[in-house]
């Protein structure tokens, strides 16, 4: 048996791994490269035949492991891709919209059309958390990871080795989903590294932090803009602020989402209730109680009245790093006012506006104009959706069995450093895979 690693080796985004198994192949996740000297990755042909692999199996709907799911029919794929019901349905919305923001990249050509994600999204079969799949005398189980809506590890077992993908794995006592259930046993097991340096700040803390800076800037007259991921984040934000107003924290605040995506994304998360932890499903099973008052912008003239509103407004919108989106033109209205404020809640690479704004820059470009910063600039950083790294010690801990640990989905400097921290924490023995390596497991 053995496995091939082609992304998310010491970087963090493109996931993609195959294993070649008794003349079967099967592919786990198939990702976007999405670092900027990464990225011409994307248009290369696949390191493999996508022609020969027997089947795929997708982790969760992020496009740093879904994205080139589609161009893998373009190249000839016609097996099956096993995931989660709620998975499959958010592909439906993501991919279309992976393919209109490839369409706006004037210089580049798509890689793929609509055609090849109707496709994709037509040879998916559900595998909800916990039931066996048998293929070919191979086992494959997907495991709640508590990290987005549907997100999964997965198990795959064949001759009587177990193999574990951890994919993305979410926190502890976060809102909505339940938390991660980590495998028992494991001979091997690939396993994200993202924050595997650093705790996060208390998600309480973050919360309080985030009611505090609506309070103050209502307070001075202002309305308070978030930059928010349409998927994830913005259903994490929702759910928290209306929390917050349920139990009398926040007065029953106007928010106003202005993102088709997340509104979709939105639906699609109330529709799957089945992976809602107990707080969740009572929130939701009791719609008497107040609410913040939230309001779908949907046409773009929609979002251009919301430039009328000066003051008591949460405005969410796309994109998450600033970069173009409606988000654009609500910065264009609120920032150069002080008595506005700009909530950062997510990651902001280097070279995005978002992160100009963020490192405390007194000027940036917006829609063409240099605007003055005058809104006060929050980072909240508690509202991260990865495991940090003791909740990634304990999940790996919870398997009795010693596997032989493959460290991915980091930064190079990251991943140092959590190797040594197992090893020394755990005392398992830890490989840091290249791109385009491939290891026999036995
Ligand atoms: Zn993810
Ligand atoms: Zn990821």
């Amino acid at each position: 048996m053995k496995i091939e690693f082609f992304g998310a080796t010491k970087t963090v985004t493109g996931s993609c791994f195959l294993i070649t198994t008794n003349g079967q192949k099967i592919l786990i996740d198939c990702g976007l490269f999405q670092e900027d000297e990464k990225e011409y990755l994307n248009y290369e042909p696949f390191p493999f035949n996508p022609r020969k692999v027997d089947l795929m199996v997708l982790t969760h709907a992020h496009l740093d492991h879904s994205a080139l799911v589609p161009k893998l029919f373009k190249e000839g794929f016609r097996g099956k891709i096993i995931t989660t019901p709620a998975t499959r349905d958010l592909l439906g919305i993501m991919l279309f919209d992976a393919l209109k923001v490839q369409r706006n990249e004037h210089y580049k050509q798509p890689l793929y059309d609509e055609e090849n994600i109707q496709k994709a999204i037509k040879k998916i079969e559900a595998l909800p958390y916990g039931k066996i799949l048998t293929f070919d005398g191979i086992y494959i189980r997907l495991l709640d990871a508590g990290h987005i809506l549907g997100s999964a590890s997965v198990e795959i077992e064949i001759n009587e080795k177990k193999i574990v993908f951890s994919g993305d794995i979410g926190r502890t006592g976060y809102p909505i989903l339940r938390d991660p259930s980590p495998p028992e046993k494991a001979d091997f097991l690939i396993v994200e590294s993202t924050y595997g340096n650093r705790l996060h700040k208390s998600l309480d803390d973050s919360i309080n932090e985030l009611l505090q800076a609506i309070k103050d800037t209502f307070r001075m007259g202002g309305n308070v803009v978030i930059p928010a991921f349409a998927v994830g984040r913005t259903q994490d934000l929702l759910y928290i602020l209306n929390r917050a107003v349920r139990q009398g924290l926040i007065e029953p605040i106007n928010v106003y989402l202005d993102s088709p995506l997340a509104e979709e994304a939105t639906k699609i998360y109330l529709s799957h209730p089945e992976v809602f932890d107990d707080e969740a499903l009572r929130e939701m099973r009791n719609p008497k109680k107040t609410s913040l008052k939230l309001h779908f912008v949907k046409s773009v003239d929609e979002s251009k009245k919301l430039n009328n509103i000066k003051s008591n407004a949460v405005i969410i919108a796309g994109s998450g790093m600033c970069q173009g989106g409606r988000i654009a033109y609500h910065l264009y209205h609120n920032i150069d006012r002080e008595e506005c404020s700009i909530i950062f809640v997510g990651f902001q690479a280097k070279g995005t506006l978002g992160r100009k704004i963020v490192d405390g820059e007194k000027m940036v470009s917006i829609l063409g104009k240099m605007m003055p910063v005058k809104a006060k600039v929050y980072t909240i950083g508690g509202f991260s959706a990865h495991a940090d790294q003791e909740e990634l010690l304990n999940w790996i801990g919870n398997i009795k069995s010693k596997p032989e640990v493959f460290l991915v989905h980091g930064e190079e400097s990251v991943i140092e450093n959590f190797k040594q921290t197992i090893e020394s924490k755990l005392g398992l023995n830890c490989l840091i895979p290249d791109r385009l390596s491939s290891y026999e497991l036995k």
